[in-house]
């Protein structure tokens, strides 16, 4: 595994230690690298109103987004039992994946590797508009 995603992975699994996961008790944290090379971590936080909280994808991904990235090269996801990202989440990675062909998709568990996908064979049919930003 390269170094750099030994770092992302890190990430992942540091800022999962920050979810705010109280309701479900099911934390989670992620990192993305974008095309200039910086990191961007995002745990999840819940709320009172269930459906007002948001995933830890997203959480780094508009983090990103606000400092001025727009596309992202890899993603690494941690949580309790290596599971993989929501459908929500993977619509939103791929609007700002810079190829999903080749953008890695961790996903690990605190102590382990769970496994390894591209985001084009975790959403093989994702929503596209025709007048979308070009790449
Ligand atoms: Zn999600």
């Amino acid at each position: 595994m390269p170094s750099e995603d030994q770092l992302l992975i890190q990430a992942a699994r540091t800022v999962r230690q920050n979810a705010y996961a109280p309701y479900s008790g099911y934390a989670v944290g992620a990192a993305v690298r974008t095309a200039d090379g910086r990191v961007f971590a995002g745990c999840n936080v819940e709320n009172a109103s269930y459906g007002l909280s948001i995933c830890a994808e997203r959480a780094a991904v508009f983090s990103a987004i606000a400092s001025g990235a727009r596309r992202i090269t890899a993603v690494a996801l941690c949580t309790p039992d290596g599971g993989t990202p929501c459908g929500a989440c993977r619509q939103v990675l791929l609007e700002f994946a810079n190829d999903p062909q080749t953008c890695v998709v961790w996903v690990v568990k605190p102590d382990e590797i769970v496994g390894r996908y591209t985001l084009a064979e975790l959403i093989p049919h994702g929503f596209h508009l025709r007048n979308a930003p070009a790449r």
